[in-house]
């Protein structure tokens, strides 16, 4: 049987095999996935305790040393939703919150914070200026109280939406909780560079179970605006790697690596070498369209 892309019904066909997992992917949206789907079962095994320190598939030492990074990440993301016209008073929910920088530095520039971990061990790792704020279920984080006045006027996820099983129905009780007009910011990897297009094994984002869809600047845009029904208003580069060769095979900085990264850089600014081709991952931005 021929598996159908969730967005255009188009057909999705094998493109590669990567560990266990064979990646589909939809020529109409640009849209892969990985195949089989891990269970419910298999995925909770694998974000159990330890996925943020080191001792599974995930993070080294998240709540330590990678902590400084996730707090710059945060001012980057919370100045583009200010840029986009994000203006006080508004609740931000953040879906996939981990220890809460995010939602910390929301708070501390004015705005009414929730967000929604799946992770026990994250949330105690979080601040205690935000950790009341942080919920296990997205249930939980609206308190079953779905009427106007408790719509969220900001919806964030980093890096999240790539491992969910069902992203359209994720989205789907997202949306249910946003107000009319609300923002919209998503980092996700994205396909769009030349490891990902030409040697799709060589990209270290191609992670089945730990990522199950794998979009590009095309298909994470068409999925945001079909599933909540957003306008996109900018796409901007978010992670980078400009010396994708050298770090392929030695891994770790030297002069060899510098000097492919200041080339590589050389030739984007003058056009020769297109921006996408370097990107990992992406900062995108959207808004809800206006009920007519
Ligand atoms: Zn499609």
């Amino acid at each position: 049987m021929i598996e159908r892309c969730p967005l255009c019904a188009g057909p999705m066909r094998d493109r590669f095999r990567v560990r266990t997992f064979n990646v589909l992917r939809c020529d109409g949206c640009d849209l892969e996935r990985a195949a089989p789907m891990p269970t419910e079962q298999e995925l909770s095994a694998l974000y159990a305790a330890g996925y943020f320190s080191g001792e599974g598939h995930g993070y080294q030492d998240y709540f330590g040393r990678e902590r400084a990074i996730a707090d710059e990440k945060a001012r980057v993301r919370m100045d583009a939703l200010e840029r986009a016209g994000l203006e006080r008073p508004a609740r931000v929910l953040e879906v996939g919150a981990a220890d809460g920088r995010f939602l910390l530095e929301a708070a501390r520039r004015g705005f009414d914070a929730t967000g929604v971990e799946w992770s026990r061990e994250a949330r105690e790792a979080s601040d205690e200026l935000v950790r009341e704020r942080i919920f296990a279920s997205l249930e939980d984080a609206d308190g079953g109280q779905r009427d106007s006045s408790r719509r969220f006027d900001v919806f964030a996820a980093f890096d999240v939406i790539e491992h969910w099983r069902s992203p359209l129905e994720e989205l789907a009780k997202v949306r249910e909780r946003l107000s009319e007009r609300a923002l919209i910011a998503v980092v996700v990897p994205v396909i769009d560079n030349v490891n990902a297009r030409a040697w799709p094994t060589s990209w270290d984002q191609y992670k089945p179970p730990e990522h199950l869809w794998f979009y590009s600047r095309k298909s994470i845009a068409k999925l945001i605006e079909q599933t909540l029904d957003a306008e996109v208003l900018s796409i901007e580069c978010a992670w980078e790697r400009a010396a994708r060769v050298t770090d392929a095979v030695w891994g770790r900085r030297n002069a060899a690596q510098r000097l492919e990264a200041a080339i590589t850089r050389t030739l984007v600014r003058a056009g020769i070498l297109a921006q996408h081709s370097i990107e990992d991952s992406v900062l995108l931005i959207a808004r809800r369209k206006a009920v007519r």
